[in-house]
């Protein structure tokens, strides 16, 4: 029997900004390796910065994650355990792990520069674990509060990284980390650890910028008395340009893609799957995503986010909807045609809202493009009268037959005059839809 807990994951967003699809993809990964494992997704808001965090954010992130199927099973705010944080910092003090310092900014900025002037790493030196009680004393007086760092071992810490593999970081070469800062403000290092312990996460699922972040929080966690979760720290994602997405996520927020029309699957099956080896295919649910996810398949190099992608993926999705999941949709824009004019036009889709679209070939109005009026009218004389599903076929060898027109130069003219566009639904479906009368006064040149 094995004596591992079940997977638990967590994604943290901080609500001080809209979800991004960077934000999303690090969702993904942790709801994929859970889904896979049988395991749990928690959704944990990291809103120390009381400041900074609105509940506007906060209900974006619920109602973007919601809309993309990416359910949680537990939820916390970091706002809410304040007295957890104390209890851990109170520990960490008395165990000489935690201690104050009274530098200011600028006193820190100009020992980094002579720090750098003289070749040094631009290190915090530890000053203050040299002030006197006398000294701390005087500061305080001086109505200087203090900020707490906490003090690091320097050592080498590694862990086994699901998706590097083994990795190492040297914390003798880091600035011992603020945890709590001057106006009493925690920042999000201690109070993630003592959640992650706190909560039981099995797997802190992050992208890559956090890997030294991760030698500090694993020194914290023993320093707490653990137990230190596995850790995997994902490459980044990098525009279709191959230059870092960092700067432009602020523009891809998840809400922006759901107004332009994107469909959640879509989002998840592209994001779920670039940097993996698993083909940039839409998946038949979010839930189903985790069936084929391994950290095995994730890649080194950075995650391409191509826009060309999603569109792909978006089209297919919209390809393979069937008529019930598309209907109620329908009939919010107006334009439930039934199930034949949806099968019949949703290989033209590339976002939902096209639909509309290719709803005014049945509804109208088109104006008819009309090449060769003599073709035209003849044309409208070998019309059937009845337009049923054989018509087609019927009408377009008789039109054949009487002009000498075939193959394109038979079809492409119909389309034209019959849908006003070169592209469009199987014509053999689609006229039964528009109905003869429409279908003449088209021929006949009029706007129906
Ligand atoms: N709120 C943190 C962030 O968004 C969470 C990082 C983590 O997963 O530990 O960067």
């Amino acid at each position: 029997m094995s004596a591992n807990p079940p997977v638990k994951v967590r994604f943290a967003p901080s609500p001080t900004g809209k979800l991004h699809v960077g934000n999303v993809r690090t969702a993904l990964v942790n709801w994929m390796f859970a889904k896979g494992q049988g395991g749990a997704f928690v959704l944990r808001i990291d809103d120390t910065d009381l400041a900074r965090s609105t509940a506007a954010f906060e209900q974006g992130i619920e109602d973007d994650l919601t809309w993309l199927g990416l359910v949680w099973d537990e939820r916390y705010n970091q706002s809410k355990r304040f007295d957890r944080y104390e209890e851990a910092a109170s520990r960490l003090k008395a165990a000489g792990r935690l201690y104050p310092c009274y530098e200011t900014g600028e006193e820190l900025d100009r020992r980094r520069k002579v720090q750098l002037a003289r070749g040094l790493p631009p290190i915090y030196d530890r000053a203050a674990l040299d002030l006197t009680e006398a000294d701390k004393a005087a500061f305080e007086a001086e109505g200087r509060k203090p900020h707490w760092r906490f003090k690091l071992e320097g050592r080498r810490v590694a862990w086994e990284d699901l998706a590097r593999g083994h990795a190492e970081v040297d914390t003798t070469s880091m600035s011992d980390p603020v945890l709590v800062r001057e106006d009493g403000l925690f920042l999000y290092t201690l109070p993630s650890v003592v959640d992650d312990i706190d909560m039981g996460i099995t797997h802190v699922i992050r992208g890559e910028d956090h890997v030294t972040n991760t030698g500090a929080q694993i020194e914290i966690f023993e320093a707490l008395g653990g137990p230190t979760p596995g850790f995997a720290h994902m490459p980044l994602l990098v525009g279709a340009d191959g230059q870092a997405l960092s700067k432009r996520l602020g523009s891809l927020s998840i809400a922006e893609m759901r107004e332009q029309g994107y469909e959640p699957i879509a989002i998840t099956s592209h994001l779920g799957r670039i940097g993996t080896s698993d083909p940039l295919e839409v998946g038949a649910s979010v839930d189903a995503l985790g069936d084929t996810f391994a950290f095995t398949k994730m890649g080194r190099s950075p995650a391409r986010y191509d826009t060309a992608d999603l569109d792909r993926l978006n089209a297919q999705a919209l390809h393979a909807m069937p008529y019930s999941a598309a209907q109620v949709r329908l009939a919010a824009l107006g334009v439930d045609l039934g199930e034949t004019f949806w099968n019949a036009v949703r290989p033209n889709l590339v976002k939902f809202g096209d639909v509309v679209d290719q709803a005014r070939i049945v509804q109208g109005p088109v104006t008819p493009m009309i090449e060769d009026a003599a073709f035209a009218e003849a044309a409208l004389g070998l019309l059937p009268a009845v337009i049923d599903e054989t018509a087609w076929s019927a009408w377009t060898s008789a039109v054949k037959e009487a002009t000498g027109a075939k193959g394109k130069t038979l079809f492409m003219p119909l389309r034209l005059i019959l849908t006003g566009q070169a592209h469009g639904p199987d014509m053999a479906t689609i006229i039964p839809l528009i109905g003869r009368d429409r279908m003449v006064q088209r021929l006949n040149g009029e706007t129906a």
